[in-house]
């Protein structure tokens, strides 16, 4: 699977691009570096200086947080 720029949308409910997203940046959760995404889709738990906890229970939440 192909990621772009990728970032948690709390409006769309998922991971997104600037593709499919059509909110503002204030509802975005930029999720920067491959290792932080491997991290999520193996649902391991990020650091926190790496990501906010309250957004890794969000998106590990999701069956699949990576939507296309
Ligand atoms: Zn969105």
């Amino acid at each position: 699977m192909f990621i772009r720029e990728a970032f948690y949308c709390s409006r769309c409910g998922g991971f997104v691009n600037e593709k499919i997203c059509p909110h503002e940046e204030e509802f975005r959760v930029r999720v920067s570096g491959t290792k932080l995404r491997k991290m999520i889709m193996s649902k391991q738990k990020p650091p926190e200086y790496m990501m906010r906890p309250e957004v890794v229970e969000v998106i590990l939440s999701f069956e699949n947080p990576f939507v296309e």
